[in-house]
């Protein structure tokens, strides 16, 4: 399945309705008159948005849409209460926006992973008739259509030509079960998957410049996206094949890269950069390092993201540097 980059969705959620009173009466053998004993309606489910340390995108809310909380039961003869409707639980990444689609107002801001928010709230349940007293019908659930951005942003983007691998890399860092998508410029990479440093979650995204600010420049809007992604992140990883297997020369790669950016956007040419020099493990690469050296005076991460060699080393300053 090809899946693709969402900053926002919009989606609808609907709240249960609470269950009917009842109406019913009792009468025994020995009475004259039947004494009334319809018993509450259950209170309709709570549509509830939790922010979920697992979740990373907004991708299945884009594929559903759709959110309905259960109806709370009706209530029963010998004051039996219905029982409650289950509520709607729906998980978005910490650090996203929900917004009230048609006012605009922000309900609420998840930051944190775990906090909660009641975004439509279930009818009550009607009442049991009591003696004077009518079963009412249960309330209607609350309706609502939510606009919910992602405000959450990668730690750390990688950022490098295709093909020097940067989709090999995060494979190797991220847990498998952490990957997420691809973007339709390059359908096999996973764009974001989050890796333990120290013992702090970072995320971490892949992107693929120039390829990505061409398609910005074309005008597809989610060159856009995700490149205002890249201008929030906090580092970036600028990885360069070092090999020169494929004919690139690192240097020439490194500095066209870096100039594509600063046109882009010139704060992207302010971030901090950790520059890595990826395919170590190449015969020839050790020659090319050298020739790089001449030209480049920054620190330079040599690592293998086949092996995996220089990978421990190069993650350890990552932790360095975001703290
Ligand atoms: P991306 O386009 O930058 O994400 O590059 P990929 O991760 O897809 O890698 C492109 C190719 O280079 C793949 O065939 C990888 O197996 C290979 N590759 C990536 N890293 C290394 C490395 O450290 N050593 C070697 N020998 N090959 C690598």
């Amino acid at each position: 399945m090809k899946r693709t980059f969402i900053d926002h969705v919009v989606i609808q959620v609907q709240a249960g309705k609470g269950g009917d009173g009842c109406s019913s009466f009792y009468r025994d053998l020995w009475s004259r008159f039947s004494k009334p004993d319809g018993g509450y309606g259950g209170k309709g489910g709570d549509v509830v948005i939790t922010a979920d340390r697992n979740t990373l995108t907004l991708i299945d809310l884009g594929y559903r849409k759709h959110f309905v909380a259960q109806k709370g039961k009706n209530g029963q003869g010998n004051d039996k209460t219905g029982e409650e409707g289950k509520n709607c639980i729906i998980k978005i990444p910490p650090g996203s926006i929900i917004k009230d689609a048609v006012s605009g107002l922000i309900l609420r801001d998840l930051t944190k992973a775990g906090e909660e928010v009641i975004v439509a709230r279930g009818g009550r349940g009607g009442l049991g008739n009591r003696p004077r007293r009518e079963a009412t019908k249960g309330e209607a659930g609350e309706e609502k259509k939510l606009y919910i951005e992602l405000k959450l942003v990668a730690d750390v983007s990688i950022i490098g030509y295709p093909n020097v691998g940067k989709s090999t890399f995060l494979n190797r860092i991220t847990s498998a079960k952490s990957k997420v998508a691809a973007y339709p410029f390059t359908t096999k990479v996973p764009i974001l998957g989050s890796a333990t440093i120290g013992n702090k979650e970072k995320i971490f995204t892949v992107c693929d410049i120039p390829g990505l600010i061409e398609g910005a420049h074309k005008g597809k809007g989610l060159g856009h996206d995700f490149l205002r992604h890249i201008e929030r992140t906090r580092l970036l990883i600028h990885m360069v094949d070092m090999s020169s297997l494929e004919g690139r020369d690192a240097y020439k790669d490194y500095i066209n890269l870096n100039n594509e950016l600063i046109l882009y956007n010139p704060k992207l040419g302010e971030k901090i950069q950790i520059l890595v020099a990826n395919k170590m493990d190449i015969p020839g690469a050790e020659e090319n390092i050298k020739k790089f050296r001449r030209n480049f005076k920054g620190k330079i991460y040599p690592v293998s993201a086949f092996s995996g060699k220089g990978i421990e080393q190069l993650l350890a300053a990552i932790g360095k540097a975001l703290n």
